[in-house]
């Protein structure tokens, strides 16, 4: 079969490699039904943290279940699923509580290359959710969404304490920013601030529920925030993006006592002690434990009480995934579909 490959930065090839094979008895195989780029993979593809030789890319995946190993109890062939992007057992101390991405045993996704048509899932029974039935075509995108950024968005507004009559500010204006105000729209919070400069994502965040937008950043944006606020900032914020700026500015839009739900991969963040010591927030963030939403977040989709599917702007045959990277680069795109 061919896959994606980064070579290095801004090459993306799609080549030839072996079809993934049962290593281990925990293992399953599935046939991929629709993959996408992640903002994440955006960063080794800009040369930042890039790899020292070719990796495969892709850990947002569902499809459906072609071979299991030996000891795979659960998970069945035949069955559509949807896995997180991180495998996780499921059944150690950390997964019981709520944290997979953080498994004792949890395996990056990335290492298995989801942009392929086959892709070999560690961990079976710990990792994948089986949807009720067969999906319908059109709920294939909602529900390779929940695979990574819409259970990242799900995350960060939990991890913001986002509740019914908050006021929550979501800072960064990618696809996980997006349906962070999605995810803010279920939980019931009363006013969702967005924070962005671009007018297509914009009007997404107003469909999703925002209720507000801000175009200032830094210091200007903090001060916006707090004009809306009575001078307070808001009670839960989520941060998206995970650069020195956006986090100094979810901090300082946050009020004490509030909470900050920060999922954006940290790149160079450097926090400094005494400011986070007067500002009395609460700091909750990492990678997202989807597999502990992905039921719920399922059912919703399943029963369409959801669309995260319309992040997807840009919809491409998996042989073209480097303009998929391209367009997402250049933002043209928020965020790339690629269909095997
Ligand atoms: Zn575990």
């Amino acid at each position: 079969m061919k896959g994606t490959t980064l070579y290095g930065p801004r090459d993306v090839r799609f080549e030839d490699r072996p079809e993934p094979k049962i290593i281990e008895p925990t293992d399953a195989i599935l046939r991929i039904a629709a993959t996408c780029v992640c903002g994440s993979d955006l960063w080794p593809y800009r040369g930042i943290d890039a790899p020292k030789e070719p990796v495969p890319m892709g850990h947002e995946y569902c499809g459906i279940v072609e071979e299991v190993g030996s000891e795979v109890k659960h998970v069945k062939p035949g069955q559509f699923v949807v896995g997180s992007f991180f495998a996780s057992d499921n059944t150690c101390p950390i997964c019981q509580d709520g944290y997979q991405s953080r498994c004792v045993d949890a395996r990056p996704m990335g290492n298995e290359g989801a942009q392929a048509p086959y892709l070999r899932v560690p961990l079976a029974d710990g990792t994948l959710v089986a949807t009720p039935e067969m999906p319908s075509n059109d709920l294939v995108p909602s529900l390779l969404a929940a695979s990574d950024v819409l259970g990242t968005g799900w995350f960060a507004a939990d991890a913001a304490a986002v509740a019914p009559g908050k006021t929550v500010v979501v800072v960064g204006d990618g696809a996980v920013g997006l349906l962070g105000v999605l995810s803010t729209k279920q939980m019931g919070a009363e006013r969702i601030i967005v924070m962005s400069r671009h007018a297509d994502r914009q009007k997404l965040a107003l469909e999703f529920g925002a209720t507000d937008i801000v175009t200032e950043r830094g210091d200007e944006g903090v001060a916006r925030i707090k004009d809306m606020t009575d001078g307070l900032g808001a009670h839960s914020v989520i941060e998206a993006v995970g650069t020195q700026e956006s986090m100094m500015q979810s901090i300082r839009s946050t009020r004490p006592g509030g909470h900050i739900g920060f999922v954006g991969v940290s790149h160079g963040v450097e926090l400094p002690g005494r400011e986070l010591f007067f500002a009395e927030v609460h700091l909750l963030g990492g990678p997202a434990p989807v597999r502990r939403y992905l039921p719920n977040l399922i059912d919703l989709i399943w029963n369409e009480q959801i669309n995260p599917g319309k992040v997807f702007d840009l919809t491409l045959p998996l042989d073209q995934v480097a303009e998929g990277y391209r367009a997402m680069d250049e933002r043209r795109a928020i965020k790339t579909l690629l269909m095997p």
